[in-house]
């Protein structure tokens, strides 16, 4: 996916007549912390090297028009009516960005905009956040707006909310803000305070297998899930009043908890509480350099969604599976909410092609499905390109 930049930049410019500035957001994994994040708790993603590129320049006029080289499809409007949702949905992001900065008073003049993007779409390696913060930071750019890269993220979030109907979390839009180039960042969804981390893989490399299934039931779970972490609160703050979400608590205290608590309540309770302790560990495991480790822990935490918190499938299980047994993998996980999308991946660098070939050909083998393969790098957040 993603059409040829330079290809993009010549058709602006015979559209358009005009130079457009041109810039870059990436799409984000998440190496460990998984919904750990409505739990008040932390995760650990990273921008990519898959991206959108947009191209952007005024139109010098109040008209403006969006055209997505990748559907093939566009969208003109006026940049002083009033904006509201329309049909077309990946107009939406676009809109979403533009009513956030109009909101906090900035203002805005007609554009002309070309975007392309090689992040698969609905894979979970967030193309619709990388829109909005792409699209927002051209927008910035443009006009010369005083905005800092934390409120892009929040103002992108809001975006999806309001104008794609999607209420999620800040991490994605985070990651593709604010990642950094080799580096992973710990972010406290409670605080929003971040750090940093070094993510040298050193003989390994990342790979994510695409599934290439989505069961529906991905949105309610999510739903059941999110209730289940709130009963659980409750029955914990009778042994801890301190505790205000599942981030507060300790496997002592749930220990304590557990005679009070339903069965499948204490295992997602369990896998919550473990689960902030491994965003933990793998940064300190990055940090001293220890990157089988951080392949162990990943591991335990796919066991700990697909058997405590029960949001895997069989085909996620089965790619973590077969990968599990081939010689070069040390790690790997489901990533993401859930039934469905990818598994992220650490397989030592000499043995990737054979590992890849082994887990492509098994996974056709027995589910009778093509997985699709993404050999990513970490790298920055949004900005401009060149
Ligand atoms: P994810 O963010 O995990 O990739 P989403 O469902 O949140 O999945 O966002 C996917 C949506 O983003 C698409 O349905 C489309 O509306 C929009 N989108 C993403 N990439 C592109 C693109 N290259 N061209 C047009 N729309 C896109
Ligand atoms: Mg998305």
């Amino acid at each position: 996916m993603g059409r040829n930049r330079a290809d993009v930049k010549n058709t602006f410019i015979e559209t358009f007549g005009t130079d457009p500035e041109v810039f870059r957001a990436p799409g984000r994994i998440n190496i460990i912390g998984e919904h750990t994040d409505y739990n008040d708790g932390f995760v650990l993603p990273a921008a990519i090297d898959l991206a959108v590129y947009v191209f952007i320049q005024k139109s010098g006029s109040d008209r403006s028009k969006l055209i997505s080289v990748d559907l093939d499809e566009s969208y003109s409007f006026s940049i002083d009516e009033s904006l509201a949702p329309v049909d077309q949905g990946w107009v939406n992001y676009f809109l979403g960005v533009i009513d956030q900065l109009q909101q906090v008073g900035h203002q805005l003049e007609g554009f002309n905009l070309m975007f392309t993007s090689d992040i698969p779409m609905g894979s979970g390696l967030s193309s619709s956040a990388a829109l909005e913060c792409g699209f927002g930071q051209a927008l910035i750019d443009l006009f010369g707006l005083n905005v800092e890269k934390m409120d892009l993220a929040k103002m992108s979030q809001a975006a999806e909310h309001k104008f794609a109907g999607v209420k999620c979390g800040i991490m994605d839009q985070f990651a593709s803000c604010m990642g950094k180039d080799d580096h992973v960042v710990k972010l406290d969804c409670r605080s929003l305070e971040y750090e940093y981390y070094p993510a040298d893989f050193k003989a390994y490399d990342l790979v994510l297998f695409d599934s290439n299934v989505k069961h529906n039931l991905a949105d309610s779970q999510y739903n059941i899930r999110r209730t289940q972490c709130e009963e659980g609160v409750k029955i914990l703050q009778q042994v801890n009043t301190g505790i205000k979400s599942l981030r507060d608590a300790t496997l002592d205290d749930l220990a304590k908890a557990k005679i009070a608590m339903d069965e499948i309540v204490y295992r997602r309770c369990k896998y919550a509480i473990e689960e902030n302790i491994r965003v933990q560990e793998v940064c300190e495991a990055l940090q001293a350099g220890e990157i089988e480790k951080v392949g162990q822990i990943m591991l335990e935490t796919h066991n700990g969604l697909s058997k405590d918190y029960e949001v895997s499938c069989k085909e996620l299980d089965k790619l973590i599976d077969i990968a599990t047994n081939c010689d070069g993998h040390i790690g790997g996980r489901m990533m993401g909410g859930g039934f469905g999308g990818c598994t992220i991946n650490l397989i030592e660098k000499k043995k990737v092609d054979e590992v890849i070939n082994q887990v492509v050909d098994g996974y056709k083998m027995s589910l009778g499905i093509d997985a699709k393969v993404y050999r990513v790098a970490i790298a920055d957040g949004v900005g401009r390109y060149k």
